[in-house]
């Protein structure tokens, strides 16, 4: 079995978080190895599919209102130096029922962070918006600066940018490794033994499959169904610049317009039973095509009759409250944790690299809010 010997840090996962990480390393001089056992934001992967919203509205959760802040400056700069399109500026437009909590404390924090945004009650929302239904909606916060995410594309181009500064990439699978103490090398199915100063298991949904005794009971992965709807021939309304990306705290549902003709998308934010991202049915249920349906008739009147162009099956890796988990293992000293995105994690990618890459390379403190011993065995959503 051949054995590669000559890294700095492998990183296990290429998704959002594990592409990032190492492109942020490779900046800071590290060579770095990147495995997936199935590919760069593959089709099961929670970094895969067409497109993440990027907003800066975290209520009082400022330090994710950062994050998004520095994330957005890095996606656009990818987008420069890359050439690709990876970020639409639909804006974003948080919708609020009758509690007025959460979007008081956000337009707090975007004041204090200097972000662009614009409250308006429903009779502005109506006027703006008229091919939005706004029942039950009472104010919206726009974030016009915000909007969307090309995710697989986005994914793919920060690693394939990682790659041009000498990071290497190979499709293998890492077996878990045991043991306690530090580790010298990990196992990839077939492909030989890899050893190196540092590992980062950025490994999503899997990562309570990786570590089950540690993770399988931290790591919630839930399903999640994705619909596009398709808009009337000749229909202009929901296209990005006449119809924001939009999502309603109330109704746990949120959407974006019609981006690159894949149809406007939908979907809830509830979290969906407990699955296995290896095995979980990629097909929708019909229960959920049905309530999609209804859903999208009433908040869009034009769209009643709107066809499901495609649909998609997802999976968050939620851990209790929705904190992050970057965290050494507690018995593998240079073995680092780094998932939990949540069901918010995609915007975040290259701020998580730039922390992931700094703690690795003893830049800064950690941040306590995503070690593992905050994460709980109960699942108690705090962060939204
Ligand atoms: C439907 C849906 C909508 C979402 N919407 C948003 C949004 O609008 N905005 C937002 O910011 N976030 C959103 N998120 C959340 C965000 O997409 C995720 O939090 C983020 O993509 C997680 O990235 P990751 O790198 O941790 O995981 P993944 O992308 O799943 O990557 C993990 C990788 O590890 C690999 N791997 C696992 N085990 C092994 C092993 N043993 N060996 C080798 N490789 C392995 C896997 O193959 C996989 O590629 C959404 C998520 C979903 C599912």
């Amino acid at each position: 079995m051949a054995e590669f010997t000559n890294y700095d840090v492998v990183v296990i996962g290429a998704g959002v978080f594990g592409s990032w990480t190492a492109w942020h390393l490779a900046r800071r001089g590290q060579k770095v190895l990147v495995l997936d056992a199935y590919g760069a934001a593959h089709a099961r992967a929670s970094s895969g599919g067409e497109t993440r919203i990027i907003r800066m509205s975290y209520a009082k959760d400022e330090i994710y209102t950062r994050w998004s802040q520095r994330s957005l400056t890095q996606w656009k700069e990818l987008a420069v130096s890359s050439g690709q399109q990876l970020f639409h500026q639909t804006g974003v437009l948080w919708l609020e029922g009758e509690e007025f909590g959460r979007l008081r404390d956000s337009q707090a924090t975007l004041q204090r962070c200097g972000i662009a945004h614009e409250m308006m009650d429903n009779a502005a929302l109506s006027k703006r918006y008229s091919q939005v239904n706004f029942e039950g909606v009472e104010r919206g916060l726009l974030e016009p600066g915000s909007g969307v995410l090309m995710a697989r594309r986005g994914v793919q181009t920060a690693l394939d940018e990682a790659r041009k500064t000498g990071v290497d990439f190979r499709v293998a699978q890492v077996v878990t490794p045991s043991g306690r103490g530090r580790l010298g090398s990990i196992a990839a199915g077939g492909c030989g033994t890899f050893s190196a100063g540092q590992f980062v298991f950025a490994c999503g949904a899997w990562l309570g499959k990786v570590f089950p005794e540690l993770l399988e009971q931290r790591i919630f992965p839930t399903r999640q169904e994705v619909f596009f709807f398709g808009s009337p021939a000749g229909e202009t309304r929901f296209l990005p610049g006449a119809l924001p990306t939009w999502l309603f705290n109330h109704d746990a549902v949120y959407g974006m317009p019609d981006m690159e003709s894949r149809g406007l998308k939908m979907a809830r934010d509830t979290h969906g039973e407990r699955v296995d991202p290896d095995t979980q049915s990629r097909i929708v249920s019909a229960e959920g095509a049905e309530r999609a349906r209804q859903y999208v008739a009433r908040r869009f009147p034009a769209l009643k009759n709107a066809q499901i162009v495609e649909t998609r099956v997802c999976q968050y890796e939620n851990t209790w409250n929705g904190d992050f988990l970057i965290d050494r293992h507690p018995d593998m000293p240079n073995v680092w944790l780094a998932g939990g995105g949540s069901g918010h994690g995609f915007k975040h990618g290259p701020a998580f690299g730039e922390y992931l890459a700094g703690q690795i390379c003893g830049e800064g403190n950690p941040e306590p809010r995503f070690s593992l011993a905050s994460k709980a065995t109960v699942q108690q959503r705090a962060v939204y």
